[in-house]
């Protein structure tokens, strides 16, 4: 039920408003908080193709400063020919990976019955854009103890990204992290355009942490690092980013995928520009997730 107040549209945004909570949310995944002083960077394959893959870019991952790891398992495919993803022995993979080098883990959830398979592997559920308003997996996850990653959905107005958030808070759930990957527009240079513009108003609309991402935004890997840096520039609370070990070779996205050097270098450069606007990395603590059981 919406919070009552005299003389706003009934149906617009409430719960998520800045208004509603004005020192803002963290959401709190393990030892990492995002929506902090520090900037989080999530960072993993598009797809878990198989463990030796996701083990790989785990580590190389982690050894550059990675905060949390992220990886498909059920992914959302344009063409029912592509590959489709791991499903639950993705989602097991994943987890595993992210116990090994201490990142908590991400991955999209396509499906209210994916859940029960997911919710013992998974630190944050992923919504994608292509779900940003499947309103009932959106009411599934107001009831779930885990926080969500809520992307933007390609066409959709920053009001409507907010509505779907309000969705997630309304159910019960706070724990709510907003994505912006980009927008399709007229521009076919890049594969979306990234609405930089709507970080910095959402970040002063809504308490919630924003992140970007940077490699579904752009499409193409020489263009990551530097729209990671803007980015950092324009308040994000971090990034994710995809990241691959023979990106010629991954099953999805490799065009978009930085390579793990690339990767290091992204985040070598952060700091400078977060300093710049008085922020700086999260630290990365070497602890095992708390927040999930995974045997080994
Ligand atoms: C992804 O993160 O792998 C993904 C499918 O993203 P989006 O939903 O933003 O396209
Ligand atoms: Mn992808």
């Amino acid at each position: 039920m919406r919070p009552t107040s005299a003389d706003v549209d009934p149906a617009s945004p409430a719960r998520v408003l800045r208004s509603a909570r004005p020192a803002g949310t963290r959401v709190n995944v393990g030892p990492v908080e995002i929506g902090g002083a520090g900037f989080v960077v999530v960072a993993g394959p598009c797809a878990v193709e198989s463990a030796g893959q996701t083990e790989s870019v785990a580590a190389a991952v982690a050894a550059a400063g990675a905060h949390l790891l992220r990886g498909g398992a059920f992914k959302p495919r344009t063409s029912p020919y592509a590959f489709q993803g791991l499903g639950e022995e993705g989602v097991a993979i994943l987890g595993r990976s992210g116990t090994r080098h201490g990142m908590p883990v991400v991955a999209e959830v396509l499906d209210t019955s994916q859940l029960a398979s997911m919710i013992d592997h998974v630190d944050i559920l992923q919504v994608g854009a292509r779900n940003m308003q499947n309103f009932a997996l959106l009411r599934a996850l107001g009831k779930v103890r885990r926080p969500v990653l809520l992307k933007r959905g390609f066409a959709a107005t920053v009001e409507e990204w907010l509505l779907a958030a309000e969705y997630l808070l309304d159910g019960g759930n706070s724990q709510v992290v907003l994505c912006e990957r980009g927008i399709r527009t007229f521009e076919t240079a890049t594969r979306n355009t990234l609405d930089l513009a709507s970080v910095a108003l959402v970040k002063q609309r809504t308490h919630l942490p924003v992140l970007v991402d940077p490699s579904h935004a752009t499409g193409l890997r020489e263009l990551v690092i530097p729209m990671s840096l803007a980015a950092a520039a324009a308040g994000a609370d971090g990034l994710l980013v995809e990241v691959h070990g023979e990106p010629e070779a991954a099953l999805c996205d490799g065009r978009q995928a930085l390579t793990p050097a690339m990767f290091s270098e992204l985040m070598h450069r952060l700091p400078a520009v977060l300093a710049a606007v008085g922020r700086s990395l999260h630290p990365r603590t070497a602890a095992a997730p708390a927040v999930r059981a995974v045997s080994p």
